[in-house]
Protein backbone atom coordinates (compact mmCIF):
# COMPACT_ATOMS: atom_id res chain seq x y z
CA UNK A 1 0.00 0.00 0.00
CA UNK A 2 2.86 2.39 1.11
CA UNK A 3 4.22 2.39 -2.41
CA UNK A 4 0.81 3.56 -3.88
CA UNK A 5 1.58 6.73 -2.03
CA UNK A 6 4.57 7.42 -2.73
CA UNK A 7 4.50 10.07 -5.16
CA UNK A 8 4.82 13.75 -3.66
CA UNK A 9 2.86 16.96 -4.78
CA UNK A 10 5.75 18.76 -6.20
CA UNK A 11 5.75 22.75 -6.01
CA UNK A 12 5.97 24.95 -9.45
CA UNK A 13 5.85 28.46 -9.58
CA UNK A 14 2.20 30.23 -8.87
CA UNK A 15 1.03 31.42 -12.73
CA UNK A 16 -2.28 32.24 -13.68
CA UNK A 17 -4.28 29.40 -15.99
CA UNK A 18 -7.45 30.97 -18.77
CA UNK A 19 -10.75 30.37 -18.47
CA UNK A 20 -11.71 26.68 -18.70
CA UNK A 21 -11.03 25.13 -21.91
CA UNK A 22 -13.84 23.79 -24.76
CA UNK A 23 -13.60 25.27 -28.23
CA UNK A 24 -15.30 28.47 -27.76
CA UNK A 25 -18.71 26.99 -30.26
CA UNK A 26 -19.56 24.34 -27.36
CA UNK A 27 -21.36 24.97 -24.19
CA UNK A 28 -19.59 23.70 -20.89
CA UNK A 29 -21.49 21.51 -18.66
CA UNK A 30 -20.26 20.82 -14.53
CA UNK A 31 -21.26 17.30 -14.28
CA UNK A 32 -20.81 15.91 -10.19
CA UNK A 33 -18.95 13.10 -10.52
CA UNK A 34 -17.97 12.31 -6.92
CA UNK A 35 -19.59 13.47 -4.21
CA UNK A 36 -20.47 12.39 -0.22
CA UNK A 37 -17.24 10.93 0.52
CA UNK A 38 -14.43 12.24 2.54
CA UNK A 39 -11.57 11.03 0.81
CA UNK A 40 -11.01 8.95 -2.05
CA UNK A 41 -7.62 8.00 -4.54
CA UNK A 42 -7.06 9.86 -7.57
CA UNK A 43 -5.08 7.86 -10.23
CA UNK A 44 -2.81 9.69 -13.26
CA UNK A 45 -2.24 8.80 -16.43
CA UNK A 46 -0.55 11.54 -17.96
CA UNK A 47 1.18 14.64 -15.70
CA UNK A 48 -1.15 16.79 -14.01
CA UNK A 49 -1.15 19.99 -12.53
CA UNK A 50 -3.58 20.81 -9.19
CA UNK A 51 -4.09 24.49 -9.38
CA UNK A 52 -4.92 26.03 -6.21
CA UNK A 53 -8.12 28.34 -7.88
CA UNK A 54 -7.51 31.13 -4.55
CA UNK A 55 -3.34 31.49 -4.83
CA UNK A 56 -2.37 30.62 -8.38
CA UNK A 57 0.05 27.98 -7.48
CA UNK A 58 0.54 24.78 -9.22
CA UNK A 59 1.88 21.58 -8.31
CA UNK A 60 2.89 18.37 -10.59
CA UNK A 61 1.10 14.89 -10.30
CA UNK A 62 3.19 12.40 -11.85
CA UNK A 63 2.33 10.38 -14.81
CA UNK A 64 0.51 6.25 -13.67
CA UNK A 65 0.85 7.42 -10.06
CA UNK A 66 -1.62 7.28 -7.27
CA UNK A 67 -2.65 10.42 -4.74
CA UNK A 68 -4.48 10.27 -2.10
CA UNK A 69 -7.11 13.52 -1.19
CA UNK A 70 -8.84 14.00 1.82
CA UNK A 71 -11.22 16.30 3.08
CA UNK A 72 -9.21 18.68 6.08
CA UNK A 73 -11.44 21.61 6.71
CA UNK A 74 -14.30 23.57 5.61
CA UNK A 75 -11.70 25.80 3.87
CA UNK A 76 -8.92 23.02 3.04
CA UNK A 77 -7.99 19.36 1.55
CA UNK A 78 -4.85 17.53 1.06
CA UNK A 79 -3.55 15.89 -2.04
CA UNK A 80 -0.67 13.67 -1.12
CA UNK A 81 -0.24 15.00 3.01
CA UNK A 82 0.28 18.33 0.94
CA UNK A 83 -2.53 21.06 2.60
CA UNK A 84 -4.12 23.05 -0.40
CA UNK A 85 -7.13 25.57 -0.24
CA UNK A 86 -10.87 24.63 -1.83
CA UNK A 87 -10.89 23.98 -4.42
CA UNK A 88 -8.15 22.25 -6.55
CA UNK A 89 -8.18 22.78 -10.31
CA UNK A 90 -6.61 19.32 -11.82
CA UNK A 91 -5.77 20.01 -15.57
CA UNK A 92 -3.53 17.70 -17.92
CA UNK A 93 -0.17 18.94 -18.88
CA UNK A 94 -0.41 17.43 -22.31
CA UNK A 95 -3.73 17.50 -22.93
CA UNK A 96 -4.43 13.65 -22.72
CA UNK A 97 -5.80 11.73 -20.67
CA UNK A 98 -6.27 13.30 -17.36
CA UNK A 99 -7.41 11.13 -14.28
CA UNK A 100 -8.50 8.01 -13.28
CA UNK A 101 -11.16 8.32 -10.59
CA UNK A 102 -13.76 5.24 -9.51
CA UNK A 103 -11.86 3.05 -12.31
CA UNK A 104 -13.05 5.55 -15.30
CA UNK A 105 -10.79 7.97 -17.03
CA UNK A 106 -11.90 11.84 -17.72
CA UNK A 107 -10.95 14.02 -19.95
CA UNK A 108 -12.37 17.66 -18.92
CA UNK A 109 -10.95 19.77 -15.95
CA UNK A 110 -11.84 18.71 -12.43
CA UNK A 111 -12.29 20.91 -9.30
CA UNK A 112 -11.98 19.21 -6.06
CA UNK A 113 -13.50 20.77 -3.47
CA UNK A 114 -14.77 20.52 0.09
CA UNK A 115 -18.23 20.40 0.56
CA UNK A 116 -21.04 20.45 3.70
CA UNK A 117 -20.61 17.45 5.87
CA UNK A 118 -16.97 17.31 5.86
CA UNK A 119 -17.43 15.45 2.21
CA UNK A 120 -15.55 16.33 -1.17
CA UNK A 121 -17.12 16.83 -4.31
CA UNK A 122 -15.46 16.36 -7.55
CA UNK A 123 -16.95 18.10 -10.66
CA UNK A 124 -15.66 17.59 -13.86
CA UNK A 125 -16.11 20.77 -16.55
CA UNK A 126 -16.57 19.83 -20.20
CA UNK A 127 -17.94 20.40 -23.35
CA UNK A 128 -21.81 19.47 -23.74
CA UNK A 129 -20.17 17.52 -26.87
CA UNK A 130 -17.78 15.67 -25.03
CA UNK A 131 -19.67 14.46 -22.29
CA UNK A 132 -22.22 13.38 -24.84
CA UNK A 133 -19.52 11.09 -25.77
CA UNK A 134 -20.15 9.63 -22.33
CA UNK A 135 -23.45 9.03 -22.06
CA UNK A 136 -24.62 7.86 -24.79
CA UNK A 137 -22.44 4.56 -25.02
CA UNK A 138 -24.55 4.01 -21.43
CA UNK A 139 -28.16 5.40 -22.46
CA UNK A 140 -28.30 3.31 -25.81
CA UNK A 141 -26.26 0.56 -26.87
CA UNK A 142 -23.19 1.62 -29.44
CA UNK A 143 -24.59 -1.33 -31.61
CA UNK A 144 -28.38 0.53 -32.39
CA UNK A 145 -28.98 2.16 -35.70
CA UNK A 146 -27.40 5.47 -36.17
CA UNK A 147 -30.65 7.27 -36.72
CA UNK A 148 -31.86 6.26 -33.03
CA UNK A 149 -28.04 6.86 -31.97
CA UNK A 150 -28.63 10.73 -33.27
CA UNK A 151 -32.09 11.15 -32.00
CA UNK A 152 -30.27 10.06 -28.45
CA UNK A 153 -27.74 12.79 -28.55
CA UNK A 154 -30.49 15.33 -29.47
CA UNK A 155 -32.39 14.36 -26.50
CA UNK A 156 -29.51 13.99 -24.07
CA UNK A 157 -27.96 17.23 -25.48
CA UNK A 158 -30.93 18.88 -24.15
CA UNK A 159 -32.04 17.59 -21.41
CA UNK A 160 -28.18 17.98 -20.00
CA UNK A 161 -28.67 21.79 -21.09
CA UNK A 162 -32.02 22.13 -19.33
CA UNK A 163 -30.41 21.07 -16.40
CA UNK A 164 -27.90 24.06 -16.45
CA UNK A 165 -27.63 26.45 -13.02
CA UNK A 166 -25.10 28.55 -12.75
CA UNK A 167 -26.28 28.90 -9.18
CA UNK A 168 -25.24 25.60 -7.99
CA UNK A 169 -21.83 24.07 -7.56
CA UNK A 170 -22.66 21.68 -10.72
CA UNK A 171 -25.37 20.94 -12.86
CA UNK A 172 -25.91 17.50 -13.58
CA UNK A 173 -24.85 14.44 -11.80
CA UNK A 174 -23.75 11.48 -13.46
CA UNK A 175 -25.86 8.69 -12.26
CA UNK A 176 -29.83 7.06 -13.14
CA UNK A 177 -31.24 9.92 -11.56
CA UNK A 178 -30.85 12.19 -14.57
CA UNK A 179 -28.76 10.28 -17.40
CA UNK A 180 -25.65 8.29 -16.60
CA UNK A 181 -22.53 9.51 -17.85
CA UNK A 182 -19.12 7.46 -17.34
CA UNK A 183 -16.47 9.84 -18.32
CA UNK A 184 -14.42 9.29 -21.42
CA UNK A 185 -13.81 5.32 -20.67
CA UNK A 186 -16.88 4.27 -23.22
CA UNK A 187 -15.91 6.33 -26.48
CA UNK A 188 -16.89 4.62 -29.32
CA UNK A 189 -16.98 5.62 -32.79
CA UNK A 190 -20.42 5.50 -33.75
CA UNK A 191 -21.30 7.35 -30.61
CA UNK A 192 -18.62 10.17 -32.24
CA UNK A 193 -20.15 9.90 -35.36
CA UNK A 194 -23.82 10.31 -33.88
CA UNK A 195 -23.13 13.45 -31.27
CA UNK A 196 -20.91 14.86 -34.44
CA UNK A 197 -23.51 14.60 -36.60
CA UNK A 198 -26.14 16.04 -34.64
CA UNK A 199 -23.80 18.79 -33.43
CA UNK A 200 -25.27 21.47 -31.29
CA UNK A 201 -28.76 20.67 -32.02
CA UNK A 202 -31.37 20.84 -29.14
CA UNK A 203 -35.12 20.47 -28.79
CA UNK A 204 -36.90 23.16 -28.22
CA UNK A 205 -40.70 24.66 -27.15
CA UNK A 206 -41.79 28.08 -27.69
CA UNK A 207 -38.21 29.45 -27.37
CA UNK A 208 -37.35 27.17 -24.59
CA UNK A 209 -35.34 23.86 -24.18
CA UNK A 210 -37.55 21.02 -22.81
CA UNK A 211 -36.68 18.37 -20.41
CA UNK A 212 -36.31 15.57 -22.90
CA UNK A 213 -36.93 12.51 -21.20
CA UNK A 214 -35.98 9.22 -22.51
CA UNK A 215 -37.29 5.90 -21.22
CA UNK A 216 -36.58 2.12 -22.53
CA UNK A 217 -39.84 1.29 -23.95
CA UNK A 218 -43.25 2.51 -23.62
CA UNK A 219 -45.71 -0.66 -24.26
CA UNK A 220 -47.61 1.62 -27.38
CA UNK A 221 -47.89 4.76 -25.73
CA UNK A 222 -45.56 7.27 -23.63
CA UNK A 223 -47.07 9.14 -20.25
CA UNK A 224 -47.60 12.74 -19.60
CA UNK A 225 -44.67 14.43 -17.84
CA UNK A 226 -47.42 15.83 -15.46
CA UNK A 227 -48.62 12.05 -14.28
CA UNK A 228 -45.09 11.40 -13.35
CA UNK A 229 -43.92 14.32 -11.82
CA UNK A 230 -46.31 16.98 -11.81
CA UNK A 231 -43.27 19.28 -14.06
CA UNK A 232 -42.23 20.73 -17.26
CA UNK A 233 -45.85 20.26 -18.75
CA UNK A 234 -45.24 21.13 -22.24
CA UNK A 235 -46.79 19.83 -25.33
CA UNK A 236 -43.80 17.33 -26.31
CA UNK A 237 -44.18 15.63 -22.94
CA UNK A 238 -48.15 15.37 -23.13
CA UNK A 239 -47.33 11.82 -24.40
CA UNK A 240 -48.32 9.57 -27.67
CA UNK A 241 -49.87 6.69 -29.04
CA UNK A 242 -46.52 4.13 -30.28
CA UNK A 243 -47.21 1.91 -32.98
CA UNK A 244 -43.28 1.19 -33.26
CA UNK A 245 -42.15 -0.27 -30.37
CA UNK A 246 -44.31 -3.22 -30.25
CA UNK A 247 -41.70 -5.91 -31.55
CA UNK A 248 -39.49 -5.02 -28.42
CA UNK A 249 -39.00 -8.03 -25.68
CA UNK A 250 -39.81 -5.35 -23.30
CA UNK A 251 -43.22 -4.61 -24.60
CA UNK A 252 -44.76 -6.94 -22.80
CA UNK A 253 -43.96 -7.87 -19.22
CA UNK A 254 -45.90 -10.34 -16.01
CA UNK A 255 -44.83 -10.55 -12.81
CA UNK A 256 -45.52 -12.83 -9.88
CA UNK A 257 -46.37 -11.60 -5.94
CA UNK A 258 -47.36 -13.33 -3.05
CA UNK A 259 -50.55 -12.80 -1.03
CA UNK A 260 -48.41 -12.52 1.74
CA UNK A 261 -45.79 -10.20 0.32
CA UNK A 262 -48.79 -7.97 -1.15
CA UNK A 263 -50.54 -8.15 2.53
CA UNK A 264 -47.50 -7.26 4.34
CA UNK A 265 -47.18 -4.11 1.55
CA UNK A 266 -51.02 -2.79 2.44
CA UNK A 267 -50.20 -3.84 5.94
CA UNK A 268 -47.13 -1.34 6.41
CA UNK A 269 -49.41 1.27 4.67
CA UNK A 270 -51.95 1.40 7.42
CA UNK A 271 -54.43 -1.24 6.11
CA UNK A 272 -55.52 -3.84 8.63
CA UNK A 273 -56.53 -6.67 6.29
CA UNK A 274 -56.00 -10.41 7.05
CA UNK A 275 -57.15 -11.65 3.70
CA UNK A 276 -57.54 -10.16 0.09
CA UNK A 277 -60.19 -10.79 -2.01
CA UNK A 278 -59.34 -8.98 -5.20
CA UNK A 279 -57.38 -6.75 -6.80
CA UNK A 280 -58.05 -4.39 -9.62
CA UNK A 281 -56.75 -1.38 -11.29
CA UNK A 282 -58.68 1.67 -9.66
CA UNK A 283 -57.61 5.41 -11.74
CA UNK A 284 -55.66 5.33 -14.83
CA UNK A 285 -54.15 8.42 -16.78
CA UNK A 286 -54.81 9.22 -20.33
CA UNK A 287 -51.64 6.82 -21.65
CA UNK A 288 -53.39 3.78 -19.67
CA UNK A 289 -50.94 4.08 -16.85
CA UNK A 290 -52.42 2.67 -13.48
CA UNK A 291 -52.18 5.41 -10.79
CA UNK A 292 -53.63 3.87 -8.65
CA UNK A 293 -54.59 0.21 -7.31
CA UNK A 294 -57.94 -0.83 -5.37
CA UNK A 295 -57.13 -4.21 -2.85
CA UNK A 296 -60.71 -5.53 -1.70
CA UNK A 297 -59.74 -7.41 1.68
CA UNK A 298 -61.26 -8.62 4.60
CA UNK A 299 -61.69 -5.54 6.40
CA UNK A 300 -62.59 -3.05 3.27
CA UNK A 301 -60.83 -1.89 0.34
CA UNK A 302 -57.53 0.14 0.62
CA UNK A 303 -55.91 2.10 -2.56
CA UNK A 304 -52.47 2.18 -3.26
CA UNK A 305 -50.04 4.61 -5.42
CA UNK A 306 -48.63 1.92 -8.20
CA UNK A 307 -45.43 4.21 -8.29
CA UNK A 308 -44.97 3.12 -4.48
CA UNK A 309 -45.97 -0.22 -5.35
CA UNK A 310 -43.57 -0.21 -8.38
CA UNK A 311 -40.60 0.94 -5.74
CA UNK A 312 -41.08 -1.28 -3.46
CA UNK A 313 -41.22 -4.77 -5.76
CA UNK A 314 -38.73 -3.37 -7.92
CA UNK A 315 -38.88 -1.55 -11.38
CA UNK A 316 -36.94 -4.20 -12.81
CA UNK A 317 -39.80 -6.44 -11.96
CA UNK A 318 -42.92 -4.21 -11.86
CA UNK A 319 -41.31 -2.56 -15.23
CA UNK A 320 -43.66 0.18 -15.97
CA UNK A 321 -47.35 1.43 -13.96
CA UNK A 322 -48.91 0.53 -17.69
CA UNK A 323 -50.35 -2.60 -15.96
CA UNK A 324 -53.08 -4.35 -18.02
CA UNK A 325 -54.18 -7.05 -15.70
CA UNK A 326 -54.06 -8.75 -12.16
CA UNK A 327 -55.55 -11.89 -11.86
CA UNK A 328 -55.35 -14.28 -8.97
CA UNK A 329 -52.79 -16.99 -9.19
CA UNK A 330 -51.65 -19.86 -7.47
CA UNK A 331 -52.35 -18.43 -4.23
CA UNK A 332 -50.92 -15.27 -4.85
CA UNK A 333 -51.20 -12.34 -8.30
CA UNK A 334 -50.11 -12.12 -11.01
CA UNK A 335 -49.25 -8.53 -12.42
CA UNK A 336 -49.41 -7.81 -16.63
CA UNK A 337 -48.07 -5.00 -18.49
CA UNK A 338 -46.55 -3.03 -21.11
CA UNK A 339 -43.38 -1.38 -21.26
CA UNK A 340 -40.23 -0.77 -19.32
CA UNK A 341 -39.50 2.61 -17.19
CA UNK A 342 -41.22 6.25 -16.67
CA UNK A 343 -42.73 6.35 -19.99
CA UNK A 344 -42.34 10.11 -20.74
CA UNK A 345 -40.11 11.42 -23.81
CA UNK A 346 -38.76 9.24 -26.28
CA UNK A 347 -39.33 5.66 -26.08
CA UNK A 348 -35.73 4.08 -27.18
CA UNK A 349 -37.22 0.89 -28.39
CA UNK A 350 -39.35 2.70 -30.70
CA UNK A 351 -36.71 4.66 -31.70
CA UNK A 352 -34.76 1.75 -32.75
CA UNK A 353 -37.34 0.41 -34.97
CA UNK A 354 -38.23 3.42 -36.60
CA UNK A 355 -34.76 3.85 -37.68
CA UNK A 356 -34.62 0.05 -38.99
CA UNK A 357 -37.43 1.12 -41.03
CA UNK A 358 -35.76 4.01 -42.52
CA UNK A 359 -36.73 6.89 -40.42
CA UNK A 360 -34.19 9.15 -39.50
CA UNK A 361 -33.40 11.16 -36.11
CA UNK A 362 -35.71 13.80 -37.13
CA UNK A 363 -38.86 11.63 -37.31
CA UNK A 364 -38.10 10.00 -34.57
CA UNK A 365 -37.93 13.38 -32.57
CA UNK A 366 -40.99 14.84 -33.89
CA UNK A 367 -43.05 11.17 -33.05
CA UNK A 368 -41.59 11.40 -29.46
CA UNK A 369 -41.40 15.20 -28.77
CA UNK A 370 -44.27 16.67 -30.91
CA UNK A 371 -44.11 20.43 -31.49
CA UNK A 372 -40.74 20.96 -30.49
CA UNK A 373 -38.41 22.49 -32.59
CA UNK A 374 -35.29 21.02 -33.56
CA UNK A 375 -32.81 24.22 -33.20
CA UNK A 376 -29.24 24.67 -33.43
CA UNK A 377 -27.79 25.89 -29.83
CA UNK A 378 -26.04 29.07 -31.22
CA UNK A 379 -29.63 30.33 -31.00
CA UNK A 380 -30.75 29.09 -27.97
CA UNK A 381 -31.33 31.16 -25.59
CA UNK A 382 -32.51 28.89 -22.69
ZN1 LIG B 1 -42.81 2.78 -27.40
Amino acid sequence: MLRLFFCALIFLSPISFAADSGDGNSKIIRVAISRNTAQFKLKTSGKVYALEVKTGQKYMLLDKSTYEVKYISPAQLAVAGTTLQSPVKLLAADGGDRVKLNGRFYKGDMYIRTAAAEKLEVVEHLSIEDYLYGVLPVEMSPDWPLEALKAQAVASRTYALKNVNPKKDYDITDGVETQVYNGASGMNARIVDAVNSTRGEVLKYKGRLITAFFHACCGGHTASASSAWGEDVVKPLYGVKDPFCSPSSHYKWDFYATTRDLLSFIQKRGSSALKIKSIRVYKRDRSGRAVSLRFLTDSGSFTVNTSDLRKVFGTYDIKSTLITRVAPLNGGYEFTGRGWGHGVGMCQEGAKYMANNGRNYKKILRQYYPGAAIEDIGRATK
